[in-house]
């Protein structure tokens, strides 16, 4: 008879090693992180992959570890369909009759980081424009981008963003390649999340009762406060809407939604514009150089 194994005992005045990667643990932090604020470029910077992309120019991308280097395409290998390799015998054959599906490695370029990211998605062969026809033959590979893994970052966060939000930010970013429309949902979550930390109750005492609050009311009572926030919010809930309703939604649609999220997580969370704005009042005070700082 076996006996359930026990748990071993905490061992005092001893704490578990922090794994290099975990959250606090400062080595991998993203720059823009420690620089507590966000930039538009990392979403910018994703608009080439919304679309079928030469394989040969395959953008450089924020790497999803450390945020200083961007991830370079290491290998990408494309592999014809059963059906296209069965075609390639027809007499009326042509490359662009090629299609199939792709797998790839990313690695960061930053030599302290050399995060991998792996990708797949799909493949076909098009009729090159007339400017490259020259020198490829005729013919281009162009790749589609469906997964990625770990998944490319939608959006850096300003540091005080509320962690539900970040949650939210994360989702939208493994889902966006395979599903734009569920994307855009995990964003509009995000908008209700960042409502709920910026204290907009998510109901109100209508006429002797407790009314549930639509997301559109809410935004209208935090555009009181903050009206460039909640304007950019209520954009993000229009395209989140119509992720629900239609499987029309596009990658660059979701773009779009999270570059509104971050100018409205700026306009909330990215006080180093403030934090400029104090350091010139105290030297002006100071008619110098502040010491001790
Ligand atoms: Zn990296």
């Amino acid at each position: 008879m076996t006996r359930p194994r026990r748990p071993a005992p905490a061992r005092a005045g001893r704490q578990r090693r922090r794994h290099p990667s975990e959250p606090g643990a400062g080595e991998f932090t993203p720059s823009v992180v420690r620089q507590g604020r966000s930039l538009p470029e990392v979403t910018k910077s994703l608009r080439p992959l919304s679309d079928w992309i030469d394989q040969d120019e395959w953008p450089h991308v924020p790497c999803p570890a450390c945020g200083d280097g961007r991830v370079i395409a290491e290998v990408l290998t494309t592999i014809s369909s059963g059906v296209s390799k069965r075609l390639e015998d027809h007499e009326g054959w042509d490359p662009d009759w090629s299609k199939g599906v792709f797998h790839g490695l990313l690695r960061c370029s930053s030599p302290k980081c050399a995060e991998p990211v792996v990708v797949v998605g799909e493949y076909r062969i098009d009729v090159a424009a007339q400017s490259v026809e020259s020198w490829r033959g005729g013919y281009v590979s162009l790749l589609r981008l469906r997964y990625a893994h770990p998944a490319l970052v939608l959006l850096d966060c300003p540091v005080r963003t509320p962690e539900a939000v970040r949650s939210a930010v994360a989702a939208a970013s493994l889902l966006v390649w395979a599903d734009p429309g569920a994307a855009a949902n995990r964003l509009r979550l995000a908008t209700e999340e960042l409502l709920t930390a910026q204290d907009v109750p998510p109901s109100a005492i209508v006429q002797g009762n407790n009314k549930r609050l639509h997301a559109h009311q809410r935004l209208e009572r935090l555009s009181a406060r903050n009206s460039v926030a909640a304007e950019a919010l209520m954009a993000v809930k229009w395209i989140g809407n119509e992720g629900s309703h239609t499987d029309a939604l596009t990658v660059g649609d979701v773009l779009d939604g999270a570059e509104m999220l971050g100018s409205a997580l700026r306009a909330l969370y990215d006080t180093s514009d403030e934090e400029v704005r104090r350091l010139v009042r105290e030297t002006n005070n100071a008619k110098g150089v502040l010491k001790g700082r």
